[in-house]
């Protein structure tokens, strides 16, 4: 089996496959030189607890058992700023995390099961059952798609296809004094269709913004640093980008042979961005039906039964904020409106 991607979908896959135990031969190509490097996230991930109650059902509390190094800070809530600068503060329970540090660990999980990890390995296709890289194409039995939102084995395999409504984004890293509990959302027309998050980490902060459309998300995030610089000071320690798909999860994940897992499948909340749990959760579900031996259609049905809902209700708040995200005045009236319905329903759906 070729599983391409080392992120958190790719490396959890690979994992419960087990692959010294069930026999199957498990090779993970990835193109980075270094698992997680760079990091492309903002860095907030929700605990098992709140993701049980985003996802009901799930059963994979030791995914989320974590050795020390990868979190960096307990989260207790999150702060939306509105239009108008009115601030609310709504439940939510996590953590902000080393997103590469996370990364390793499922892939150092994996290879001690007895996956082989191929860096620096550029996937371009995949085609009748062989992946093409630069080197010697790859012949495998199953094929799986963990390779992130523009994904190659996606676009190759007739059927699947590619992701759509991609959001833009640009985020930094910033060393200073974060110690706040909570994680910082602000909307408003200003921020092009998306929102500015601030999510502190103790003694940095992940600070960054996604847009729609044409604006430039760099652009406007170092107007947003040029004006936080000026009430509270921090130093740049690293830039970074990246798209997340917004359209939910795709009509089909599966065919007999190839399968796809996290970002590449969709499974990723549209209406706030966040995909690393999904990600996990479903690469266990994947690992499982391999090691089982069972068509790959059982994961299909299977992950559908999880994340269907919450994603599609997800989907559907995307699209009221869409109508909302240029108007400020319905904003604010949606956020205060929120602030009676209850926050995760606002921002999970
Ligand atoms: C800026 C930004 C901020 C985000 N913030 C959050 C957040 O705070 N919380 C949250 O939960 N989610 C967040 N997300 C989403 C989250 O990062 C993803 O949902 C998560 O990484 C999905 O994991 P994955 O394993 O499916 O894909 P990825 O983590 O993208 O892993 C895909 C892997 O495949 C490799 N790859 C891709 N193409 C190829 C190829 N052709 N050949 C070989 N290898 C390939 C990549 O190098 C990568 O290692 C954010 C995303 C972005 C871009």
């Amino acid at each position: 089996m070729v599983i391409v991607g080392a992120g958190p979908a790719g490396c959890v896959t690979a994992t419960t496959v087990d692959p010294r135990r069930s026999g199957l031969r498990t090779l993970i190509l990835d193109y980075r030189r270094i698992v997680g490097v760079p990091v492309q996230d903002g860095e907030g991930l929700p605990d098992y607890g709140e993701m049980r109650r985003i996802v009901p059902g799930i059963d994979c509390e030791e995914l989320f058992d974590f050795p020390a190094g990868i979190v960096r800070h307990r989260i207790e809530g999150m702060k939306f700023v509105a239009p108008s600068g009115r601030a609310y503060v709504g439940d939510l329970k996590g953590w902000t995390i080393d997103r590469d540090r996370l990364d390793q660990h499922f892939a150092a999980q994996a290879v001690e099961r007895g996956a082989e990890l191929q860096l620096s390995t550029r996937v371009v296709r995949v085609e009748n059952g062989t992946v093409w890289t630069a080197g010697e194409p790859i012949r495998a039995r199953w094929i799986i798609g963990a390779d992130g939102p523009n994904s190659v084995v996606a676009a190759s395999v007739p059927g699947l296809g590619p992701n759509r409504a991609m959001c833009r984004c640009a985020f930094v890293v910033v060393e200073g004094d974060f110690r706040e509990d909570l994680i910082e959302l602000w909307f408003g027309r200003e921020w092009k269709g998306g929102y500015f998050w601030l999510f502190p980490k103790g003694t940095q902060a992940n600070i960054g913004l996604g847009v729609r459309g044409r604006a430039n998300p760099r652009e406007l995030l170092d107007a947003a640093l040029a004006r936080l610089s000026r009430r509270k000071s921090f130093r740049l320690s690293f830039r970074g980008g990246g798209v997340v798909p917004l359209g939910g999860l795709k009509p089909r994940l599966a065919n007999e042979h190839v399968a796809l897992v996290g970002d590449a499948a969709g499974m990723v909340f549209p209406s706030n961005g966040g995909g690393t749990a999904c990600a996990m959760l479903a690469g266990k579900i994947l690992g499982e039906t391999l090691r089982e031996r069972r068509p790959l259609a059982d994961y299909e049905q299977r992950v559908r039964k999880l994340l269907e809902r919450p994603l599609a209700r997800s989907l559907t708040m995307r699209r009221l904020l869409d109508v909302t995200f240029y108007r400020d005045g319905m904003l604010d009236l949606m956020m205060r409106l929120a602030d009676h319905t209850g926050w995760r329903r606002f921002i999970i759906g």
